[in-house]
């Protein structure tokens, strides 16, 4: 359960001044276990910051992290290893984080090694069945990185990720940089360790179509804050917020008889800049609803139906909801 989560930067000082950088702010989800959220949004809108801080990579500003029950924002050394174990990262480029100089043996052992799991021919025992789990064969173990394609490379990079069967992956754009033949090979091998180890994803990606499939929950950012957040169908094909029904209608549709009933909603203007959101609604400068009451007023982080949050002025309440959904349609 992640509430209120903050993280802000600051710049490097100019003329004696340094700025702000809201890089999230406030971000509040619970997931659950055993199910995949998803988290889009535009580039720079805070998404990997938010799975980096999760996992103690970054650490946040402000704000509240529980796992299990427990508190983890400010855990000392010890305990913050034992926890590392149930949490996890893979991220985009399978080429950069493999060591080349080892060999996949070496790479799946790490891990057992630095928690003092396994040993000799245990310790082997445990990298094959690793190797098995992603679906690559047992004389693996004795090549290095580059012998491998890159799909490959991703399912070591998954292996490691793995090993101390951890409970909470974050997957930080885990396909992005493979081939579209390759990335369904993975993405169904994210779903099925999914089942057989009961893992939690967060799936942090900026291809809805790839999020669609995944997730079971999505929450869409944008500036730093998350706007909306629901069941995957629910966003994808009857979101309330306005800047996530502009982003979903940006999906191509494969069918030219289906492109008729979806608009292509275009928004005015750029993206902000994060260093100066703007005031009120972040997303005010953009929105083809905005209201007085949106450039002055930051909208409430709302459950508007179980298990469905948004954060506009516009959405309170039926009556409103039908004006933004009517003018879809
Ligand atoms: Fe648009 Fe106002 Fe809703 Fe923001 S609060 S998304 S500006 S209608
Ligand atoms: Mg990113």
């Amino acid at each position: 359960a992640v509430k209120n989560l903050t993280k802000y930067y600051h710049t490097k000082p100019f003329f004696g001044h340094s700025k702000v950088i809201k890089a999230v702010d406030g971000v509040s989800f619970e997931l659950q276990a055993g199910k995949t959220m998803g988290l889009v949004g535009e580039s720079g809108c805070g998404k990997s910051t938010v799975g980096k801080t999760i996992l103690n990579l970054d650490r946040l500003t402000s704000g509240s992290i529980v796992f299990d029950g427990q508190e983890i924002t400010h855990l000392n050394r010890d305990e913050l290893r034992k926890t590392r174990r149930n949490l996890q990262l893979i991220f985009q480029d399978p080429y950069s984080s493999l060591n080349a100089r080892m060999k996949v043996a070496e790479i799946l052992a790490e891990p057992f090694k630095i928690h003092r799991l396994y040993r000799g021919a245990e310790l082997r025992a445990q990298v094959e069945q690793l190797l098995d789990l992603v679906g690559l064969p047992p004389s693996s173990a004795q090549k290095y990185p580059h012998e491998f394609s890159g799909g490959q490379r991703q399912r070591i990079v998954i292996a490691r990720a793995i090993a101390l069967r951890p409970r909470f992956v974050v997957c930080d754009e885990p396909v992005s940089a493979l081939d579209v033949s390759v990335q369904s090979q993975i993405i169904n091998l994210f779903s099925s360790l999914q089942k057989e180890l009961g893992l939690t994803y967060l799936f942090i990606s900026h291809d809805l179509s790839v999020v669609r499939y995944v997730s079971d929950e999505v929450g869409v950012m944008y500036l730093g804050k998350l706007v909306e957040l629901g069941q995957v169908d629910r966003i994808y094909s009857n979101a309330l917020h306005p800047y996530t029904q502009a982003l979903m209608s940006s999906i191509p549709v494969p069918h030219p008889r289906l492109q008729r009933s979806r608009e292509k909603i275009i928004l005015a203007g750029d993206l902000p800049s994060p260093l100066n959101p703007p005031q009120g609604c972040h997303f005010h400068t953009r929105c083809n609803f905005c209201e007085e009451q949106c450039r002055q007023e930051e909208p409430r982080w709302r459950e508007i139906e179980p298990r469905h949050w948004v954060a506009c002025h516009l959405v309170k309440s039926k009556t409103v909801k039908s004006k933004t959904e009517g003018r879809e349609a």
